[in-house]
């Protein structure tokens, strides 16, 4: 069975899943930048050039890459026991959610792993309720939950609401896109309120909850209260930091539902989840009380949050290096140097 729920402060051996993705990215980095021996799975073949550049990079910055699949219950216990993986982090893709009950059977049999964060980083699935194809990732997202309540590892579910970006739709990673510069489209009447958060505060705010007795075995809640926006507000942010205003379409319920009824993966889960965060009020329509959640701002006073403002500061000098660079490929004989591009989430 598991051992003690604690590890020593900032000691404990990390096993990151999925650093190669959206989620995982910021995770990891956030792992590394705590000074903990880091550990990072990936399949064994980097489906894409950018994939493979990425895990060199994190092989440089002294992260262990380990070869494999979670659905391999063999070799992750041979991993966990090698390396004496003290917490696991999953960050796996809508897709392969339930690979983790395999992974959570290693990790059972192995019995000495002090912290499990399965991928969820989003809504409480327990909670929300959204309509298909969105219910399905969720009632994956609860199986997974369930099995390792009854397995005994001990567990923190991070429940981090909007990734920090115009929320489009019928998009899966919002936070790589700018907001729009034609059009806005508004859900419903616009008014219900919603919590966005920094890529890199989740990371950052995850990895200080890995060690803390005091979220062992309970949901984890970001709500900033400087980023509780609905979108009409959101909208008004943008409209200032681009200097002029945009028309407004309204998508109704009515719409978010055809496009989820279209069952188009992954877009469909995307309009399920906006329907239920923007029509329902998914994320505050209930509070954060009893024994098993807390508030990541109660655990950490001291912690500041991202805002959207400062985000779509980022998001508009995107916009402005573009231009610059666009300037500087017409202006001959000019050695252009690349511009780094800012990314907030
Ligand atoms: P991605 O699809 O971007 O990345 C998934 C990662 O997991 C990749 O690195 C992938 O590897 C790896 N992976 C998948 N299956 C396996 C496996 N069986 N064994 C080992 N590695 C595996 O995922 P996201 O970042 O989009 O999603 C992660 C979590 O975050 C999900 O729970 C999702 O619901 C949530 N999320 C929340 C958002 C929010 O706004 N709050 C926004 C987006 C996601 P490979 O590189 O080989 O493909």
């Amino acid at each position: 069975m598991t051992v003690s729920p604690s590890v020593p402060a900032g000691k404990g051996r990390v096993l990151i899943v999925g650093a190669t993705g959206f989620i995982g990215q910021f995770i990891t980095q956030a792992c590394i930048d705590t000074g903990r021996p880091t550990y990072v799975l990936v399949r064994s073949t980097p489906r894409c050039l950018s994939k493979a550049k990425a895990i060199k990079a994190l092989e440089d910055k002294g992260v262990t890459i380990l070869h494999g699949v979670i659905s391999d219950q063999e070799l992750m216990e041979k991993i966990l026991k090698e390396h004496e993986i003290d917490i696991v982090i999953s960050a796996v893709g809508g897709a392969t959610i339930l690979d983790q009950l395999t992974l959570v059977h290693a990790m059972k049999a192995v019995g000495t792993i002090k912290r499990f964060l399965p991928s969820e980083f989003g809504h409480d699935v327990d909670r929300a309720d959204p309509v298909e194809p969105g219910l399905t990732m969720y009632q994956e997202k609860r199986q997974v939950r369930r099995l390792i309540e009854e397995s005994g590892v001990p567990y923190t579910y991070i429940c981090c609401n909007s990734i920090a970006s115009w929320p489009y739709y019928n998009n899966t990673h919002p936070s790589e896109v700018l907001p729009p510069l034609d059009q806005f489209q508004i859900y419903g009447d616009g008014s219900v309120k919603a919590y966005f958060v920094a890529g890199t505060d989740i990371g950052k705010l995850t990895m200080k909850t890995v060690d803390d007795i005091r979220a062992v075995n309970k949901n984890v809640h970001f709500r900033p209260s400087c980023n509780y926006l609905n979108i009409n507000e959101l909208a008004s942010l943008w409209e200032k930091k681009i200097g002029r205003t945009l028309p407004k379409v309204t998508v109704s319920e009515d719409d978010l539902l055809a496009a989820a009824a279209e069952n188009i993966i992954p877009q469909s889960i995307v309009a399920a989840f906006t329907h239920d965060i923007f029509i329902k009020g998914c994320q505050v329509n209930f509070s954060i009380d009893g024994p098993y959640n807390v508030d990541v701002g109660t655990l950490y006073p001291d912690e500041t949050f991202r805002t959207m403002d400062e985000c779509f500061h980022d998001f508009f000098m995107k916009i402005e290096n573009k231009h610059v660079a666009a300037e500087e490929e017409i202006t001959p004989n000019h050695v252009v140097e690349p511009l780094p591009i800012p990314m907030c989430a």
